[in-house]
């Protein structure tokens, strides 16, 4: 009955989104804060008769407002259901290995390989320097390589590499191959490196509305590039579906990207809390990765990862633990609210340190 394709796939396993009890979800990288209020006063005027019609295959109004934001033009943007999707149509565009791997860094989002196996696309993993960081060096000494693909900043680490070393990579790197930047995380403290891709023709950097945004549930990204990416995006999704983003995902896109002030306002009281908390268990002991993220990722010496998630998992908190080489020790803990913070100090302090 079925395809011999799908007995090769391995899915990507997302985080627990549990029905069974109520949770402090800090699991996810879900954003605390509710969306820009212009939001709900949207829902509630919205003509639902406008929903007979097919939306825009072009997005045109979103790339706009994007582009002014992005100061790029509109013909640089391209939409998907979810940065995921971008991604996915990316690794399908621009990674062939025929051409050499894929290379992305050994500790890094697991999605990844996952689209790697679904396009059967050869890729290395590069590892991270002693500090976690990203080794440049290392990226550009494999040859040949197809692409390159990382967050900034990386996850599950946090850590965010300079837009000096990213030029320093994109300067160095052959220029017919495909460099590509997720910047899921970039708006709670890094530098985005969308300013550079008109100056790299082989940049593309990817966006999403689930973290920053707060619009995890409405599935909505985008990438930033060179006409000629963004051109090849827009064949792979008229080959898949010509219409992945809906009527009001594009309208509610449009009026959160309007919301500018609104949303700097949540990023800085989640870095805030970021590092308040990051202080808070440094001083319990703990060891934590400087982020530059709504993430931390953090352990305690003599206690496993796995021990630390499942007894905060049973003491009704929600924390992500990844079994792989050089993170199974630590947990990546999203940034809630103060309270949540405080919430899970408490735990913390009563289940290790009492
Ligand atoms: C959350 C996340 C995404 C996916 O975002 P969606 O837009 O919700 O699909 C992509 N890349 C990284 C590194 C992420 O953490």
């Amino acid at each position: 009955m079925l395809s011999t394709r799908i007995a090769r796939l391995t899915p990507y396993v997302p985080g627990e989104q549990p029905q069974d009890r109520r949770y402090l979800k800090l699991n996810t990288n879900e954003n605390p804060y509710p969306p820009s209020p212009r939001i709900a006063e949207f829902l509630k005027t919205f003509d639902p008769e406008r929903l007979r019609l097919y939306p825009d295959p072009r997005f045109t109004d979103l790339c706009r407002v994007i582009a002014d934001a992005e100061q790029a033009s509109p013909d640089q943007v391209f939409m998907g259901n979810g940065s995921d999707e971008v991604l996915s149509f990316a690794f399908f565009a621009f990674f062939d290995s025929s051409r050499g791997k894929l290379l992305f860094p050994e500790i890094t989002y697991s999605f990844y390989p996952v689209y790697c196996d679904f396009y059967g696309i050869d890729h290395q993993k590069i590892p991270l320097l002693p500090d976690f960081s990203l080794d440049v060096d290392e990226f550009l000494s494999v040859r040949p390589s197809c692409g390159v693909i990382f967050p900034n900043p990386n996850a599950p680490t946090g850590i965010c590499l300079s837009l000096d070393r990213i030029a320093g990579l994109l300067d160095r790197y052959p220029d017919d191959r495909v460099v590509a930047i997720d910047e899921a995380y970039i708006d709670f403290g890094g530098e985005s490196a969308a300013g550079l891709t008109d100056r790299y023709p082989n940049l593309l950097v990817i966006k999403t509305f689930s973290k920053s945004k707060s619009l995890a549930g409405l599935r909505l990204g985008y990438a930033v590039g060179a006409r000629p990416l963004i051109d090849a995006l827009y064949t792979v999704k008229d080959a898949f579906n010509s219409y992945p983003v809906s009527m009001l995902s594009q309208r509610i896109g449009e009026i959160a990207v309007s919301d500018a002030a609104y949303y700097r306002d949540v990023a800085e009281k989640i870095i805030a809390v970021r590092e308040a908390f990051s202080s808070e268990l440094k001083r319990l002991g703990w060891r934590v990765f400087p982020s530059r993220a709504n993430f931390v990722l953090a352990g305690l010496d003599g206690v496993s990862g796995e021990t630390v998630y499942q007894t905060l998992k049973r003491r009704g908190i929600l924390v992500r633990h990844f079994n792989l080489p050089g993170v199974s020790d630590f947990v990546r803990i999203t940034i809630g609210t103060e309270a949540d913070m405080k919430q899970l100090i408490r735990e913390i302090v009563s289940a290790f340190h009492s």
